[in-house]
């Protein structure tokens, strides 16, 4: 039997609405760290992104020119095109410059009433536009001391992600709620048995392209915990708020990969 293909990790930042024309220096000098001039230069071992606000991804793909960073937005609207004022399109972010999008974030699930089906309907649209989605799952403080986290993801997954997926074109995100900006973080064995659980549904349901799919780990990752969160099986990778902002911090999470 052939050896199974490792994945290849994704880390993921996040800025939220942070960030103005300055905000460029970052992605500049984040580009800089990735490949430093000298012969100890090492290449991450995973991919890169940051998705700053879209008023920001057009300069972001400017600044990134030359370097393996990716741009992405942080959500989008479900249709391609029409009378939904203040909205963005996926087609939009891609003409922007985008290669990701994030829907279904906590933050767009709370503060905007993101049903499941709204989130799926996003994917749905990064795909037609040919963005690569990352669809974040995550339960409430509530949800977990009322022991729910299982149950909660799994339906949030089952109502989330459109049939059909492909790894290529799909990551998903698991940010605990409560872990979102708060400095607190799951053991590493609450991780390991979400991740799992993550996996064995996505295998279940979309066999070979869920084995491969990317599951990133979200919520207070920073350069001192991000080894020791990354090395958790079925964690390939992280999606990063806070620390995303400043390219050192965000090159020492990157960094657990080096
Ligand atoms: C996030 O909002 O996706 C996130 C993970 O935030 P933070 O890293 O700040 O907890």
């Amino acid at each position: 039997m052939a050896a199974k293909a490792k994945i290849r990790a994704l880390v993921a930042g996040n800025w939220k609405m942070n960030g103005l024309k300055a905000s460029k220096k970052e992605v500049v000098s984040l580009g800089k760290r990735l490949a430093p001039k000298g012969k100890t230069a090492k290449r991450p071992a995973c991919d890169v992104l940051v998705c700053p606000p879209a008023t920001l991804i057009a300069s972001l793909k400017e600044a990134a020119k030359g370097t393996k960073i990716a741009i992405g937005g942080q959500d989008c609207h479900a249709k391609a095109s029409g009378a939904h004022t203040g909205d963005l399109s996926a087609e939009m972010l891609k003409d922007a410059g985008a290669t990701f999008v994030i829907v279904g974030h906590s933050e767009r699930r709370a503060d905007h009433g993101e049903t499941d089906a709204v989130v799926r309907a996003k994917a749905e649209a990064a795909h037609r536009a040919g963005l690569v989605a990352i669809v974040c799952v995550g339960e409430t403080e509530k949800q977990r001391d009322a022991g729910e986290t299982l149950s909660v993801i799994a339906t949030q997954l089952a109502g989330s992600l459109p049939d059909g997926l492909n790894a290529k074109t799909t990551v998903v995100a698991y940010e605990p709620v409560w872990a979102i900006g708060t400095g607190r973080t799951p053991t590493v064995e609450d991780v390991a048995k979400v991740h799992a659980e993550i996996r064995a549904i996505l295998k279940k349901r979309f066999k070979a392209e869920g084995e491969a799919m990317r599951l990133l780990y979200g919520g207070s990752v920073k350069p001192s915990n991000a080894a020791e969160l990354m090395s958790v099986p079925n964690v390939n990778g992280a999606l990063v708020g806070g620390a995303s902002l400043k390219a050192e911090d965000f090159h020492g999470i990157v960094a657990a990969y080096a």
